[in-house]
């Protein structure tokens, strides 16, 4: 689809009925916004795509804001590792900043919010004012310090400030109505104490900004024209333009707090305290595990940034809650990997063949094509010899017409080489099978322009020589939840929902020479079996490869039914 063509979402609708209404161009500012409390994950690159996209759409500057107001959770690490994944990502920031770039600023609207007479300094602890808030068809009270004189406030505001009160003892509130409809008008917490060393103020605070009250002034000082989030926030709007009302200028950017639904993707947990549980609890290696929904998680097994970005876009920005298949982040790799990854051999899960009538000591190179999808791909070569491996699954002593791989009597191609029968098989003492031996067709070479070449057999299998086959360590993944949506049990834990076989490491796989040079990160098609990526792990001398995806197209099957 053309650019031109698609349809406007509605987050685009919006800007253009701005732009419409006299709103200026160089006026568009975004933001994205994390928090450094975590890594990213595939829901952020929703929210990343879709800033970053409008700033590519519009030639507008967008933000990388952390938004640091917690130090008990934030951390460098998490810092360095959100700017890693949005480059990797393919997209550029315009400046980098930080809530706490704006402490001072904000903590003199407060002082003037004070003064003014809209905010007060609350003794009550946390349960108290919780008790006051009413719920949403009973109206709050009024906390009993709520009209303290203005000089008490600053006082006390002042002591919060320079670290002489006790966490949790007060709070600074702002005094709007505790009997508005929405409960989040009803006096909200500006401040509370933190007696906490923070990544980038060290100790110069004791005072931190909830989130509301940094958000949109943040947003204000940035002048960020859309300050796009999550709905989660839709009854926090009415607050954020509240708070903005206490400081706007009218010949300044106004931000609009404008939401759409999260992403949500089947088979998974999204939430970063969640995805830190299972860090923290060993049920994954790391942040970045390859069964892991974060950015470089996904990196690791193999995703490509622009398979990211592709399913941020056919996903799409919507209005309201809705969960998107994983196969369709699936659909978006493999549709790419068909196009880019070369073609190699490898077998999982090796047995013996020996073709007795090839003569001993005897080698060839045998052409390869690269890439069939991909016509600048090339060739190599691939040795071929007396002794072979082939998977054991892809051979059976005995099988049914429907079995289109090698059996006793019957024929089978092997990949990029020769028509091979199969004759008799040696067994150990178990009865398992160590040997197959075959005969080949010596005429039938693959591409040799031979009438035997051209011989139509039913199946073709994929194997490696034996005299240079590499072993390889594959690790092979499966969902990590058993459940479509571990987090939404009512009095389960998400945790209850892992698939203890989420992952299956195999010692024993043979690949081909070609990917003794293979580097980190490089993507292949195992010929037959997926697609896999060399990991971070890997060395020269001990290969680890990690399977990315299957071969089979389930989105597009599923698409197809429809
Ligand atoms: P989490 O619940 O995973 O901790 P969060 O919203 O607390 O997420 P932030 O770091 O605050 O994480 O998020 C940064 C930005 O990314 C915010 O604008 C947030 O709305 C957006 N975002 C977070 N999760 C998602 C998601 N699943 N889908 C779309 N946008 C998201
Ligand atoms: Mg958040």
């Amino acid at each position: 689809m053309s650019e031109e063509k698609k349809s406007l979402n509605f987050i685009e609708q919006i800007i253009e009925d701005d732009l419409n209404n006299g709103m200026p161009k160089e006026n568009l500012r975004f933001r994205f916004p994390p928090e450094p409390n975590g890594y990213l994950h595939i829901g952020h690159a929703a929210s990343i795509c879709l800033n970053f996209g409008l700033g590519l759409k519009y030639n507008a500057p967008v933000n990388l804001r952390f938004d640091d107001t917690n130090p008990a959770k934030e951390e460098q690490e998490y810092v360095d590792a959100i700017k890693k994944d949005i480059e990797w990502l393919g997209f550029e920031w315009d400046k980098e900043l930080y809530s706490s770039d704006y402490f001072q600023q904000l903590y003199d609207w407060a002082l003037d919010m004070i003064k003014a007479g809209k905010a007060y300094v609350d003794e009550q602890n946390s349960s108290d004012i919780a008790e006051q808030k009413g719920t949403p068809t009973t109206v709050g009270k009024n906390s009993p310090y709520r009209d303290r004189p203005i000089e008490e406030n600053l006082a006390l505001f002042e002591k919060m400030k320079s670290g002489e009160l006790e966490e949790g003892s007060c709070v600074l509130r702002a005094k709007i109505d505790m009997s508005a409809t929405n409960m989040y008008m009803r006096d909200p917490v500006m401040y509370r104490i933190l007696n906490k060393s923070h990544h980038r103020t060290g100790n110069t605070w004791h005072i931190y900004p909830m989130y509301d009250w940094a958000h949109g002034e943040s947003d204000y000082v940035e002048q960020i024209s859309h300050s796009l989030c999550t709905l989660e926030f839709k009854h926090h709007r009415e607050l954020y333009d509240w708070f903005l009302d206490q400081i706007y200028q009218p010949q300044l950017v106004r931000p609009k707090q404008r939401e759409f639904a999260r992403r949500n993707l089947s088979y998974t947990v999204m939430s970063k305290r969640k995805l830190l549980e299972l860090v923290e609890e060993k049920f994954v290696a790391g942040w970045d595990d390859p069964r892991m929904p974060t950015i470089s998680g996904l990196r690791r097994r193999g995703y490509t940034p622009s398979s990211i970005r592709k399913f941020s876009e056919t996903a799409g920005i919507s209005k309201r809650d809705n969960v998107t298949d994983i196969a369709l982040l699936e659909f978006h790799i493999k549709n790419e990997l068909n196009k880019s990854a070369p073609r190699v051999m490898a077998v999982l899960d090796p047995v013996k063949v020996i073709i007795t009538n090839y003569p001993e000591g005897k080698e060839e190179l045998l052409k390869a094509e690269n890439n069939p999808e991909d016509d600048q791909a090339g060739y190599r070569e691939v040795p071929f010899s007396r002794e072979i491996y082939i998977e054991r699954e892809d051979f059976r002593e005995q099988a049914n017409k429907k079995f289109f791989r090698l059996k006793l009597d019957k024929e089978v191609r092997l990949k990029n080489a020769y028509i091979i029968k199969a004759n008799s098989v040696v067994k150990n003492e178990e009865g398992h099978i160590t040997e197959i031996h075959c005969t080949y067709d010596e005429d039938s070479l693959s591409g040799s322009g031979t009438e035997a070449s051209k011989r139509k057999v039913k199946g073709t299998i994929h194997w490696v020589a034996s005299s240079h086959a590499v072993p390889a360590e594959v690790r092979l993944y499966d969902r990590l939840f058993l459940d479509e949506a571990p987090d939404s049990h009512k009095g389960k834990d998400f945790k209850e929902f892992i698939n203890p076989n989420s992952l299956h490491i195999n010692t024993k796989a043979l690949v081909e020479p070609s990917l003794k040079t293979a580097e980190i990160g490089d993507r292949f098609q195992f010929q037959r079996l997926g697609y896999f990526n060399v990991d971070n792990d890997s060395t020269q001398n001990h290969l680890i490869f990690n399977k990315t995806v299957g071969l089979r197209d389930s989105w597009a099957k599923q698409e197809h039914k429809k």
